[in-house]
């Protein structure tokens, strides 16, 4: 047994199976080829990592291998291959996530050595992340373990700062949560946030989360910094139509302005319930608060829901943003998203910016402000107060 991760490559073009497996063992994958889909199916594995996928084959096209796959219930990263243009690429891959398969990439003949490195060296990494996870999620939180978590004040505050995209100059910081677990460890949102929406905890955690965040923003002002902070929100707290009046009466407890404070919602979390969303939100507005709507693009909002909700900002997910490089259609929506967003009088934000390069075409494409691993990693508070001083005197007006 190797505890490598295991790639499988079909294509009927032995140089190219050839050429994959070479790249892929260098990136520290036990590889198999096959050159047609008779071949993979006579030998298929179901403890497969990668499958990388040539969507022409002799014996089966490639969206009926997909088909196959989706049937097993295959959960390995695919990546699909193809000599035809990039829009075939693109409808197969949309297609193939429809169906519930965990499409990772495409790329188009002849494919470039570094694209198909970096797509690997992501896909293990993002492996490992998934395995640490899923041991989080196994070591089973209970609820009255939050509840009681949430009682200690065990949950502190990450800031991941935003820089304006015309002068560079650090704008604002996003407030994301973590529990300090006492015999855990650090765990992510993405540990606890889906069980206290599930048990009615969620309006206890953003309380404590709101009120973190106003007392760390109004101590920051103290310091001569005043960054302004964006707090995220769940579907759960936008229910009670008390919510924008106790916004408003605890943020006026410490010496902060409702316009220093951006309320961030999915999509989906204003879609759950859409009447009454629409009521709480525009009251939060009018208090001063600004709005923005997070992970745009991946849900289903209308374009009369978007002019209904008087948001001030909109936060392109970031998939969008890290495809842009190699997808015109997701550079498309980009771009149709800024046109939509700038009409409506809202700033555009692009998240997710990983790379130098991503942040000029950002840039290029006209988005406002940018957020990501490239500019910086969310860091505990203190080092926010470090950061800010450092990246303005890197960037001076
Ligand atoms: P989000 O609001 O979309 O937050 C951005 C997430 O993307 C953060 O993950 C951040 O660490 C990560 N990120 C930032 N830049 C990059 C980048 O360049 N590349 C990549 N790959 N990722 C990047 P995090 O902190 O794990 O938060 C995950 C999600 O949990 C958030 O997504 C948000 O939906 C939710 N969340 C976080 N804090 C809170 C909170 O206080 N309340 C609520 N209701 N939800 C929260
Ligand atoms: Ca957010
Ligand atoms: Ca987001």
């Amino acid at each position: 047994m190797t505890n490598k991760p295991q790639l499988v490559v079909i294509d009927d073009e032995a140089g190219i199976t050839e050429f994959v497996c070479d790249v892929a063992e260098g990136c520290g994958y036990s590889v198999q080829s096959h050159l047609s889909f008779l071949d993979f199916e006579r030998h298929f594995i179901s403890a497969v990592d990668v499958i990388v996928l040539d969507l022409v084959l002799p014996d089966m096209d490639g969206v009926e291998v997909l088909r196959y796959l989706a049937e097993k219930q295959v959960g390995a990263a695919i990546i699909l291959v193809s000599g035809y243009d990039d829009s075939v690429l693109h409808s197969a891959k949309n297609l193939a996530k429809e169906r519930g398969l965990n499409i990772k990439g495409s790329m188009s003949k002849p494919i470039k050595i570094d694209d198909l490195e970096t797509l690997l060296l992501s896909i293990k990494a993002d492996e490992i992340k998934k395995k640490q996870q899923s041991k989080i999620a196994s070591t089973s939180i209970t609820e009255a373990e939050l509840e009681q978590g949430i009682k200690q004040k065990e949950f502190v505050l990450y800031y991941q700062p935003k820089i304006e995209l015309n002068n560079n100059q650090f704008s604002s910081t996003e407030a994301l949560v973590r529990w300090k677990h006492p015999e855990k460890g650090l765990l992510p949102p993405d540990a606890f946030i889906p069980l206290a929406e599930e048990s009615g905890l969620m309006d206890q955690l953003s309380q404590l989360i709101l009120e973190t965040s106003f007392k760390q923003c109004e101590q920051c002002g103290l310091e001569g910094l005043h960054p302004f902070v964006s707090v995220n929100l769940s579907a759960n707290n936008i229910k009670s139509l008390e919510f924008p009046e106790w916004l408003l009466s605890n943020l006026l407890k410490y010496s902060l302005s409702s316009s220093d404070i951006t309320i961030e919602l999915t999509e989906t979390a204003i879609m759950a319930d859409l009447v009454n969303s629409l009521e709480i939100l525009t009251r939060i507005r009018m208090k001063g608060f600004n709005l923005s709507i997070d992970d745009f693009g991946t849900g289903y909002s209308s374009l009369q829901q978007l002019y209904r909700i008087p948001f001030t900002e909109m936060k392109i997910d970031r998939s969008f943003v890290m495809d842009a490089l190699q997808d015109k259609e997701a550079r498309a929506i980009i771009e149709m998203s800024i046109i939509l967003g700038h009409k409506l009088g809202m700033k555009i934000v692009a998240e997710g910016v990983e790379t130098k390069e991503s942040l000029e075409l950002i840039r290029e494409l006209g988005c406002d402000f940018a957020q990501g691993y490239f500019i910086a990693r969310p860091m505990p508070y203190d080092n926010l107060l470090e950061w800010i001083p450092q990246w303005q005197e890197e960037h001076p007006l």
